[in-house]
């Protein structure tokens, strides 16, 4: 086999390794089935128990309550920026508040604006995105049809530690970038939604855990494959599933609860391989400059620039020379972006922070 590199990018992203071979394992030949899981029907018992087994793994793991649907979408979450107004904004005389905390916060504005009233409510855009509201700085409407955040904002690399206060309006969550970190409080959302390729498994997939009394407010005559009730009344299958990527979320998921132990131990490792990065970032500030005010910095993406495009490059080069691969931030944030998702080692990310170090010391 092609020998792997580290993965930092943020998304597609690494996958863990335990995943990959089970799944190369059965690629050809289901056990005892003979079947490929690309080739398998979705009406088969096998891919009935996948989709049982994925739901079941994904309730135990954020202790969904029961009145909360888990729905296997497909579009992505960009399909969500615009479901999402559609089924709880649209025909409604509320507005929707939008916390734009991002490059993906400012997106799903774009699309709830075609829907309905929308009140921004936050935009860190005169920072360019490098912070988050304070508790207390949100002027929150209790009448407002929904409030929508990023929990990580993937390319500003800034993470809500916790939920923002928002009383008994329906909280609704764009967790693309750090579903599955750590553990939530689900009762406290409305509805969430990501698409699986940054934390739970490959493209293809998109999550949404939705509380059933929202669903109850989705006006009829919305197009069939639009309409979350749809998905609902057809237990999960109204069309053909990604099979395939919901199986290998199903083999992530089950990676959690039995490799990793649950989001509680997920949640240190992820502390223990960020701080690692953010340590030599403050460690040599004349080096490197972190995007992120540090108490809003994300566990997930990591972001933090050079002085000049001439370092930059050898630092990207340099890296991918030791097997850093994918690391160049995106061009709004500019500099360098490690993705450190669930399934990065925590190898990759002591090697990586030893070779910030390195780095760091021959620029002095
Ligand atoms: C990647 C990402 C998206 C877009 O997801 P797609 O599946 O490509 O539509 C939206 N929001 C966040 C926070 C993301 O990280």
């Amino acid at each position: 086999m092609e020998p792997r590199v580290y993965n930092f990018s943020p998304g597609p992203a690494v996958l863990p390794l335990k995943v990959l071979e089970e799944a190369q394992r059965n690629l050809v030949s289901l056990p005892g089935i003979g079947i490929s899981p690309l080739e398998i029907s979705h009406r088969s018992a096998w891919f009935e128990g996948v989709l049982a087994e994925t739901e079941a793994h994904l309730r135990r793991l954020l202790a969904v309550p029961d009145n909360y649907r888990v729905l296997f979408l497909q579009g992505g979450s960009r399909l969500q920026f615009y479901m999402v107004p559609l089924n709880l904004l649209s025909g409604s005389t509320r507005s929707a508040e939008y916390i734009v905390t991002g490059t993906w916060g400012k997106t799903a504005l774009q699309e709830a604006v075609r829907q309905g009233q929308v009140r921004v409510v936050y935009d860190g855009k005169a920072t360019n995105f490098d912070r988050l509201p304070k508790p207390g700085e949100l002027k929150l409407d209790p009448q407002a049809a929904y409030v929508h955040f990023t929990s990580n904002e993937t390319i500003q690399g800034v993470q809500f530690a916790a939920e923002p206060e928002v009383g008994d309006v329906p909280l609704v969550c764009d967790a693309s970038s750090d579903f599955l970190c750590r553990p939530l409080p689900i009762e406290r959302y409305g509805l969430i939604y990501a698409c699986a390729q940054k934390n739970a498994g490959p493209a293809g997939v998109t999550i949404v855990v939705v509380r059933d009394d929202l669903l109850e407010r989705v006006p009829d005559g919305l197009p069939t494959m639009l309409d979350y009730r749809t998905y609902v009344k057809e237990k999960l299958m109204p069309n053909t599933p990604p099979v395939f990527a919901i199986y290998i979320v199903m083999l992530v998921t089950r990676w959690l609860l039995e490799d990793v132990g649950g989001l509680d131990k997920m949640l240190q490792r992820n502390r223990q391989k960020a701080k690692l990065l953010y340590d030599e970032v403050d460690a040599a500030p004349e080096v490197y400059r972190g995007h992120a005010q540090p108490s809003d910095r994300s566990l997930m993406n990591v972001t933090f620039r050079l002085p000049d495009d001439e370092t930059q490059a050898r630092f990207l080069s340099g890296a991918q020379a030791c097997g850093l691969a994918e690391l160049k931030g995106h061009r709004s944030v500019g500099g360098i972006r490690a993705s450190i998702y669930n399934a990065m080692p925590l190898e990759g990310v002591e090697l990586l922070a030893g070779f910030m170090r390195e780095f760091a010391q021959q620029k002095r």
